[in-house]
C-alpha cells in the first residue's frame, strides 16, 4: 500500500489549521471521500444524469444502468445471495429503523424479547424501545464485563430464552472498539427461531463482510464511512424475509398496479425503495467499493493495527489518560475512546482543534453504555488507512500537553 499515493487521492487532508496540517482522526462519525470516489459522482452527474425506471430517453436509461448495476457491486461486496436483498437506505440508521418498523412492529407480541446489548449506537436501541413500546415486547439487554469490554458467558445465555424474537447487536462497537465475534451469537438465537440484525456500521468500512457465512438476517451499513458519499446506506435482508414484510415507505417506483383503494407492490428490492433514487450515491458507493477493494481490506487492517497499537503505546505513557473498553490492540478495530483525567472531554476536542486534530467528543451516540460504565462523556480517536504514525506522533505529542494547558502541573 502506498500511502503517500493514497494521500493525494484525499486533498482535504492538506488543510491547514493554525499552520498545522490537519490530522483528521473522526473516521468512526464519518470518512474522507477520495477523490475518484468524487469524480465517479461528477462525470454520473454531468454525463448520465436521469430519473432511473423511467422514461425510455437517453438519461433515464443511462441512470438506470448505474442504478441497478450499483446493486450487482454491492451484493458481491457483501456475499448476499441475490440483489433482491440489497435496499438502499440513507444511512445505517435508516436500515435499522427499516427493519425496526416493517419487520419488528408487525412480527413481535406482547410478553416477546428484544434482546439487544448495552454498547449499541442510539440508531439500534432508540429504534428497538419504540418498537417494544408499540407491541408490549421487553426490551433487554446484554451486559458486557467493564473490565475486558467482551460479553460474559453468563450474559450471553440471555440468548437461549425462547422468548427472544430479535437479537440485535453492533459488530464493533463505536465505543470500545471491540468486534463482538458475531457468528456464534447468531448461531444460538437461530437454534430457536430468533431473527438476527447486524449493525455493520463500524465493520464493514474495515474487514470483509460476508452475510451467507455470517447467516444473519439482517445487516446495516452507510456509505459514508468508507469513503463513498454521505446519505447513501444499504440494508441486507434474506430474500424470505423481505417477501413477507410490509414496505417502510409508500410511493412511486415500489408499486405494481396502484387502484384508487387498492396497490399490489413491485418486485423486491423496489418494495423498499419508494420515490426517486438517489443515483448519484449509488455510483459514489460502487466507486468507494471499488477503491478500497483496490487497496485491500489485508493492507486496511494492517495499516489501521500499525496506528492503533502505536497509539494505544503512547496513551499507556500517559498516567492521566484512561482507555475505555480493551487496552490490547488486537482487540481495537481501528478506534480508541478515552478520558483525559480532570479535563473535560469538550475541551480536550477544542485543545486538539487549535492544532489541527479533528476527534470525537460525547457520547457518540452510546449514551446508556456512558452510564453503565460510569463515565459521563469521552474523547474518540478513530482512523483509517490514510492516517499515518506521524501523525499518531504528533496527536500524542498534543495530547501530552493538554493538562498543561489546563493548568495542571504535570
Ligand atoms: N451504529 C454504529 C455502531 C455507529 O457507529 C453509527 C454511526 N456513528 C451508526 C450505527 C449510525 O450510522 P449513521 O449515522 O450513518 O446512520
Amino acid at each position: 500500500m502506498n500511502l503517500d499515493l493514497i494521500r493525494k487521492d484525499f486533498p482535504i487532508l492538506e488543510t491547514q489549521v493554525n499552520g498545522h496540517q490537519i490530522v483528521y482522526f473522526d473516521n468512526g462519525a464519518t470518512t474522507q471521500r477520495p477523490l475518484p470516489v468524487v469524480n465517479a459522482v461528477v462525470d454520473y452527474v454531468t454525463h448520465q444524469n436521469g430519473n432511473p425506471h423511467r422514461g425510455a430517453h437517453i438519461f433515464a436509461i443511462s441512470a438506470s444502468e448505474a442504478y441497478d448495476t450499483s446493486k450487482e457491486v454491492v451484493r458481491d461486496f457483501i456475499h448476499a445471495r441475490s440483489e433482491k436483498e440489497i435496499i438502499y437506505t440513507r444511512n445505517t440508521t435508516e436500515s435499522l429503523n427499516l427493519v425496526s418498523r416493517s419487520y419488528g412492529e408487525t412480527h413481535l407480541k406482547k410478553g416477546d424479547h428484544i434482546l439487544i446489548t448495552i454498547a449499541e449506537h442510539h440508531s439500534n436501541l432508540v429504534t428497538w424501545q419504540r418498537a417494544a413500546e408499540k407491541t408490549g415486547a421487553v426490551l433487554d439487554y446484554i451486559y458486557i464485563d467493564k473490565e475486558t469490554g467482551h460479553f460474559p458467558e453468563e450474559e450471553l445465555k440471555k440468548i437461549n430464552d425462547p422468548r427472544v424474537k430479535i437479537l440485535a447487536f453492533a459488530q464493533v462497537s463505536n465505543v470500545l472498539g471491540v468486534e463482538f465475534d458475531p457468528k456464534p451469537l447468531i448461531k444460538r438465537a437461530h437454534a430457536h427461531g430468533a431473527v438476527v440484525v447486524l449493525d455493520g456500521a463500524q465493520s464493514t468500512p474495515h474487514k470483509q463482510i460476508d452475510v451467507q457465512d455470517l447467516d444473519c438476517d439482517f445487516f446495516a451499513f452507510s456509505g459514508h464511512k468508507m469513503c463513498s458519499m454521505g446519505g447513501i446506506g444499504v440494508l441486507y435482508a434474506k430474500e424470505e424475509l423481505l417477501d413477507e414484510m410490509e414496505p417502510f415507505l409508500m410511493g412511486g417506483d415500489m408499486i405494481e398496479t396502484v387502484e384508487e383503494q387498492t396497490t399490489t407492490f413491485a418486485e423486491l428490492p423496489a418494495k423498499f425503495e419508494a420515490g426517486t433514487q438517489y443515483v448519484e450515491g449509488a455510483v459514489g458507493l460502487v466507486a468507494a467499493i471499488k477503491y478500497i477493494q483496490a487497496i485491500g481490506y489485508d493492507d486496511i487492517r494492517a495499516q489501521e493495527r500499525k496506528l492503533v497499537t502505536r497509539c494505544l503505546e503512547g496513551m499507556k505513557k500517559l498516567p492521566f489518560i484512561q482507555i475505555i473498553g480493551p487496552k490490547n490492540p488486537e482487540e481495537k478495530e481501528g478506534l480508541i475512546a478515552f478520558e483525559v483525567e480532570g479535563v473535560h472531554p469538550h475541551d480536550v476536542a477544542q485543545i486538539m482543534s487549535a492544532e489541527g486534530i479533528c476527534i470525537r467528543t460525547g457520547h457518540h451516540c452510546a449514551e446508556p453504555l456512558h452510564h453503565y460504565l460510569g463515565v459521563n462523556a469521552s474523547c474518540r480517536a478513530s482512523f483509517y488507512f490514510y492516517n499515518t504514525e506521524e501523525e499518531v506522533d504528533y496527536f500524542l505529542d498534543k495530547l501530552k500537553d493538554v493538562r498543561k494547558v489546563m493548568g495542571y502541573d504535570d
